[in-house]
């Protein structure tokens, strides 16, 4: 039987229909919409710092608050480009709200961005987690401590190298010695006089000088073409290469290298390759405190290392709060004496681990008698005893300097005679009777350590740290895609931190 047509029905749909009473933004968005959260907590907060930073006169400007309201929400929905912040405040309504329909353009967002949050969006942050606190949602009172290295906005392929500069000063030196020596050989006379000492330190006027002094003594002289070509090259490069070399060793400051087109950001192993390999990136260390993956503390550094970073974290915490965490879990990268004796000195219990922690639980480690940790010390005596039970005599103390410039005492003890010891190839590969180098403070703050983290209390902050800080890194680089830093220079950089620290936590507020 043929099936009998039914005409679709479609509901209405006219886009350029009139309304009578068209609905209000207000009406648009939901009730518990994060956007309101943003809204509300940026209405609620002290930013007196950053209302000083407007000079007055002039024709009015954009609201701060709404300034800050758009960009915190702009980074809580992963806009990070001022120019798609701006798209997003003309076309989506809850920025439209959240900007009273007024419409910054993206060189007027970017300055606000850029100049005025620079400085005082630390105090903003530091108000929206005092506002988590008296909410219930985190303590100040425990934290968990760790940091990841975040790309800079710069060229990865032009870049400035300590150790280039040194060996090329170390080559200016050796050239400038010999062509010295090839003109005493040539004009001693004319050299004689006001001869300089060494070249152990040249800078780029006694280089001049020499080279000066050296060119005007050969005048005249039958001197070989080879010679006259690299005093001419010597004169026209070298000074000026080394007023270069010192103007980087200034922007370097200790570092050892930094990209030409952010010259605050330094080359670090990345961890991202998926085959496992490191590649070498200009980048920032990004420190993080958290506490139930809420975000309490941030702070940008130079340094590739975690271990020199964690007091000028803590202090920053301190600054920010008028006091420190009372405990603090960290992995094994800030376990320094210096750091131990920070944390003790502030009263901080620390479930710090320290180099080697996991291994020297191992039957391998433990069973091994001579190791230096497993040999006996007799604290009364002040000695050691060997693996023969020979007695290690106290041979007096040394001390070094950490890159910090902390100062680190170790003891020396030394066994009696080695000499024809059955143990010996097991033991020591040193051609005297062994030393040993001991860091008794250390020794002290690692037991202190060992003690706590082996505690109840210490395996449940182990298991919660990576669920804690090392999963709020996860939550920022994966699921908000924030990899690599829009702004350059390290202020500008902290800016943009601030910004993701905020949103992230209001974020993580309304889940
Ligand atoms: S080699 Fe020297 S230090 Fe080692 S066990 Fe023998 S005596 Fe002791």
């Amino acid at each position: 039987m043929k099936q009998k047509y039914k005409k679709p029905s479609f509901k209405d749909y006219k886009p350029q229909q009139m309304m009578l009473l068209p609905p209000s933004l207000e009406e648009l968005i939901a009730e518990n919409h994060p956007v309101r959260i943003v809204n509300y907590i940026m209405d609620s907060l002290d930013i007196q710092s950053l209302l000083e930073k407007y000079p007055g006169g002039g024709a009015p400007s954009y609201n701060p608050r709404l300034m800050l309201k758009v960009w915190i929400y702009g980074y809580l929905r992963n806009v990070y480009s001022s120019r798609k912040l701006e798209e997003a405040i003309c076309q989506n309504i809850h920025f439209m709200w959240l900007s009273a329909m007024q419409e910054p353009d993206h060189n007027t967002l970017n300055r606000f961005r850029s100049g005025h949050l620079k400085g005082v969006l630390k105090e903003v942050f530091g108000h929206v987690v005092e506002h988590l606190v008296e909410g219930g949602y985190v303590s100040l009172k425990e934290v968990y401590v760790d940091g990841t290295k975040i790309e800079a906005n710069a060229n990865r392929y032009t870049f400035v190298w300590g150790k280039s500069i040194e060996t090329n000063k170390v080559k200016i030196k050796k050239q400038l010695q010999e062509l010295w020596e090839y003109a005493q050989s040539v004009a001693k006379e004319e050299l004689q006089t006001n001869q300089p000492e060494s070249f152990e330190e040249i800078n780029a006027e006694k280089v001049n000088q020499v080279i000066n002094r050296i060119d005007s003594a050969l005048q005249g002289k039958n001197i070989c073409k080879k010679k006259r070509q690299k005093l001419n090259y010597a004169k026209k490069n070298w000074p000026k290469n080394l007023e270069k070399y010192e103007h980087q060793q200034e922007i370097l400051n200790g570092r050892n290298s930094y990209s030409k087109t952010d010259k605050d950001a330094t080359f670090m192993r990345m961890k991202e390759d998926h085959m496992g390999n490191g590649q070498l990136k200009p980048a920032y260390n990004l420190q993080l405190a958290t506490c139930k993956q809420f975000i309490l503390n941030y702070t940008i550094e130079q340094t590739t290392t975690d271990t020199t970073t964690l007091i000028h974290h803590l202090d920053e915490f301190e600054n920010l709060y008028g006091q420190y965490p009372e405990v603090v879990t960290a992995d094994a990268g800030y376990g320094s004496e210096e750091n131990y004796e920070h944390l003790e000195n502030n009263e901080i219990e620390a479930f710090v681990k320290y180099n080697y922690f996991h291994k020297e639980q191992t039957k391998k480690w433990k069973e091994n008698p001579y190791r230096q940790d497993n040999l006996y010390y007799n604290s009364e005596k002040d000695c050691f005893f060997c693996p023969m039970g020979q007695k290690m005599k106290n041979m007096g103390k040394i001390s070094r300097r950490t890159s910090t410039g902390y100062k680190q005492t170790y003891t020396l003890y030394q066994a009696q005679n080695c000499q024809g010891c059955p143990l010996r190839g097991a033991c020591h590969k040193q051609k005297s009777n062994r030393i040993i180098e001991v860091n008794h403070k250390l020794r002290k703050h690692k037991a202190k350590a060992r003690e706590l983290l082996m505690s109840e209390k210490g395996m449940e902050k182990r298991s919660q740290r990576p669920a804690d800080v090392e999963a709020t890194f996860g939550i920022i680089k994966q699921n908000k895609g924030f990899r690599r830093f829009i702004l350059r220079g390290s202020e500008n950089v902290e800016v943009e931190t601030g910004l993701i620290a905020i949103a992230h936590n209001i974020a993580k507020m309304c889940a």
